[in-house]
């Protein structure tokens, strides 16, 4: 089992996975979730890098959010595609870091996880609500580094 694996269990990263799924009935905004251990660059530029290697900017809308982890530094980004950039405000991410901080704090990491992509879920429904045509534009799976 790799450092990554260790810090989920399959059942955790099951419920991670149902939250996505959750979320983006509500939104047609896409989630995505890459937890690793470390980065030895800067947390929002790495976070940059993964959302570009995930392809996670090439949605319809723009409006892809990657809720990156480095699980052993204790560090989390938030980061939305420039299609929600556009239309909400600079904190607008604020209310989500909050509930995830929360959970980290006590502990609960899974929790945190989910709680947090719940809330992201119900912030971008109101700029980018779900559409009948509605694909799911980008996987569900966690990605791990
Ligand atoms: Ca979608
Ligand atoms: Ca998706």
């Amino acid at each position: 089992m790799s450092k990554v694996e260790a810090f989920l269990s399959q059942e955790e990263e099951q419920e991670i996975i149902s939250a996505i799924r959750v979320a983006e009935k509500n939104t047609s905004g896409e989630i995505r979730v890459h937890i690793e251990a470390t980065s030895e660059k800067n947390h929002d530029d790495r976070s940059l890098e993964v959302f570009h290697m995930l392809k996670m900017n090439n949605t319809k809308d723009e409006n892809a959010v990657l809720i990156y982890v480095a699980v052993k530094d204790k560090k989390f980004v938030i980061y939305g595609d420039k299609g929600i950039n556009e239309v909400v405000p600079d904190d607008f991410w604020n209310t989500t870091k909050d509930v995830m901080q929360n959970h980290f704090k006590l502990g609960d990491f899974k929790q945190g996880l989910v709680a947090g992509i719940l809330k992201a879920g119900e912030e971008l429904q109101e700029h980018f609500p779900w559409q009948i045509d509605d694909e799911d534009e980008l996987s569900n799976e966690i990605s791990k580094g």
